[in-house]
């Protein structure tokens, strides 16, 4: 049994490709399941494979942002089918980033538009990457709400969370929550409603202090929960129940 989930983690990414097996038995050694997210076609074809070779792993299926100039109506179609797999626990990675900017803006939304459109029909929830793009997004999800999902990395303020969760949109909380100058997230957290809060780390990405700096890796997710129960004021037991606890039901794992 997994004790803790990790909800957001990229452990096909090519920094594991040295030690990828000793990153995965770490994880589990620490009692730790975790959703690894695809970012393009090949991505997530790569993260159902490491899902469906390991039984706490699940896969997110989805084009990020960045790839959204690789979607078409292949892409679509062979995602669908990747989405067919019980292992396949989401769509996502999938998003607006007007920070880097990768893919026009236009086409970021559509292809965010058409990628919960699909999570509707096949009725899976959606992970969903925000980066500077936060008036078009929440119009997107005005228009074209998804039955169900999460606002990965959350970085915002209690207002905005609260617009987020005004959606039944859960809040995926990583690393930045212990970086120094993230008060305004620190503020939110502790008054964010608990069900609505997901631990992930974003691994290779946003390593947590202190390891700020070094490789992320799913086990450090534990530093995450110290920082929110801090925050809460209540134990870490306690945010590792709760939390995996809407992992399981948002994810249905
Ligand atoms: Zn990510």
């Amino acid at each position: 049994m997994v004790e803790l989930i990790d909800t957001h983690a990229h452990l096909d990414s090519s920094d594991y490709n040295e030690d990828r097996a000793a990153v995965i038995a770490r994880t589990f050694a620490e009692r730790i399941g975790v959703i690894t997210v695809g970012v393009d076609l090949e991505s997530s074809e790569a993260a159902l494979n490491l899902a469906k070779h390991h039984r706490f792993i699940w896969a997110g299926v989805g084009i990020h942002p960045h790839e959204a100039k690789t979607f078409d109506s292949q892409v679509a179609n062979a995602l669908r089918e990747l989405a067919t797999d019980p292992k396949v626990i989401a769509i996502g990675e999938i998003g607006l980033d007007y920070y880097r900017d990768l893919s026009p803006r236009l086409t970021q939304r559509d292809v965010l538009t058409e990628q919960i459109e699909l999570a509707n029909e096949i009725d899976l929830p959606v992970i969903i990457h925000n980066r500077e793009s936060t008036k078009d997004m929440l119009a997107i999800l005005r228009k074209h709400r998804p039955k169900r999902g999460v606002i990965h990395s959350f970085l915002g303020d209690i207002d905005l969370a609260r617009e987020f969760m005004a959606f039944g949109l859960h809040l995926g909380i990583g690393g930045p929550l212990t970086f120094k100058k993230n008060d305004v997230l620190r503020d939110a957290v502790a008054r964010i409603p608990f069900e609505r809060i997901l631990l992930e780390t974003d691994c290779p990405y946003l390593t947590p202090v202190p390891y700020r700096g070094k490789r992320n890796e799913p086990a450090y997710i534990r530093y995450i929960a110290e920082e929110i129960a801090r925050l809460k004021e209540i134990s870490v037991q306690r945010v590792i129940a709760t939390t995996t606890e809407n992992a399981r039901r948002l994810f249905d794992i």
